[in-house]
């Protein structure tokens, strides 16, 4: 299989929740580049208007400010939902805990809803957050978790092995075209770095920019997989779009492993920053290990990531994301 262009999304109508998120920002341009009409919904609650602000002229692109934890109805037919909305960042889990498990949950439901009504298919994005501290490295779709319900990212891990759960309960009942994606770490421009939002590569990027200490959390041997946003969206576009994959959860994620102490020199290195390392107490149930096995990704989806980590923050730092998003 070559490029996304395998894929075409002409004349194809799709509603993406979390539309101006991280994620959900590419993956509406990226749709649109491909031909489709985007509905893109969101609350801004950690999505931001300025993501798609390029977009908002396009023909085939319409912007809506609504909250899918609460029923919506596009009133038009659509062909594919695709179920983005939620906060994402670990730093969030501890303020928006409910915010966090209601677009998970009756997000998904209400979503669901919509794809049931107009008989389009549905498209979750669900976590790597779901094997919690996992036990199996690299870890398989068949891997089923070990997370703890009732610690701080309960909310989240627990959230979207709900959402995953109501998609295999559409498909089973209803008989809908449900795809679950279980995306590990990615970054890119437009990530946020600011406040509760950012996560580990905006947040050192811009820590480093500014020649402050980077913080590193516990002793930085606790490993990540990032992929490149372009990568993520492409493995995204092909689940969501390739035939014969209902009712599949494939994980989506690069398979490189690297410590967050080799992403900290990496970071510090490409910036040419004077920051030192200081280190912070490890957050509660931090994942010790985190790699995906994307066999799956690779056999039904033709897919995997191509772009090396020195690439991909080379290409952040040009965009100058790692600076620009401060509150
Ligand atoms: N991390 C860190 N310093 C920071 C932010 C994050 O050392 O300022 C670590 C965090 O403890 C975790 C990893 O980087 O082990 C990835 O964190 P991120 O917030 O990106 O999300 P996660 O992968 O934990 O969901």
């Amino acid at each position: 299989m070559s490029g996304l262009s395998d894929i075409s999304y002409d004349n194809r109508t799709v509603l993406v929740t979390g539309g101006s998120g991280f994620l959900g920002s590419w993956m509406c341009e990226t749709l649109l580049h491909k031909g489709a009409e985007v509905i893109c919904l969101d609350n801004y609650a950690s999505g931001r208007p300025e993501n798609t602000e390029h977009l908002k002229n396009h023909p085939k692109f319409t912007r809506i400010v609504h909250d899918i934890s609460k029923p919506y109805d596009p009133g038009r037919a659509v062909d594919l939902v695709c179920h983005l909305a939620s906060r994402a960042s670990p730093l969030e889990f501890e303020h928006y805990p409910i915010q966090i498990l209601k677009s998970n949950t009756l997000g998904t439901m209400n979503a669901l809803g919509i794809a049931r009504k107009y008989e389009a298919r549905f498209f979750f994005t669900s976590t790597s957050e779901i094997y919690g501290e996992a036990a199996i490295f690299p870890t398989p779709e068949t891997y089923r978790g070990n997370v703890n319900t009732l610690g701080i990212r309960g909310c989240y891990d627990e959230a979207k092995r709900a959402g995953e759960a109501f998609c295999m309960a559409y498909f089973r009942q209803h008989g809908l075209d449900v795809r679950i994606a279980r995306i590990f770490n990615t970054y890119g421009p437009r990530m946020r770095s600011d406040g509760h939002y950012g996560r580990v590569v905006p947040r050192f990027f811009d820590q480093a920019m500014h020649n402050e200490p980077i913080t590193i959390f516990g002793d930085g041997t606790q490993t990540r997989s990032f992929c490149y946003v372009t990568d993520q969206i492409t493995g995204l576009l092909r689940l969501a779009g390739l035939p014969g994959l209902k009712g599949e959860v494939v994980n989506i994620g690069n398979p490189v492993e690297y410590t967050i102490l080799d992403l900290a020199k990496m970071i510090i290195d490409l910036t040419g920053s004077s920051s030192q390392l200081s280190y912070h107490p490890m957050p509660p149930d931090d994942p010790t290990r985190r790699v995906p096995d994307i066999t799956k990704a690779r056999e039904k989806l033709g897919w995997e990531p191509k772009v090396d980590i020195r690439d991909g923050l080379m290409m952040m730092k040009e965009s100058n994301s790692g600076s620009v998003h401060r509150s």
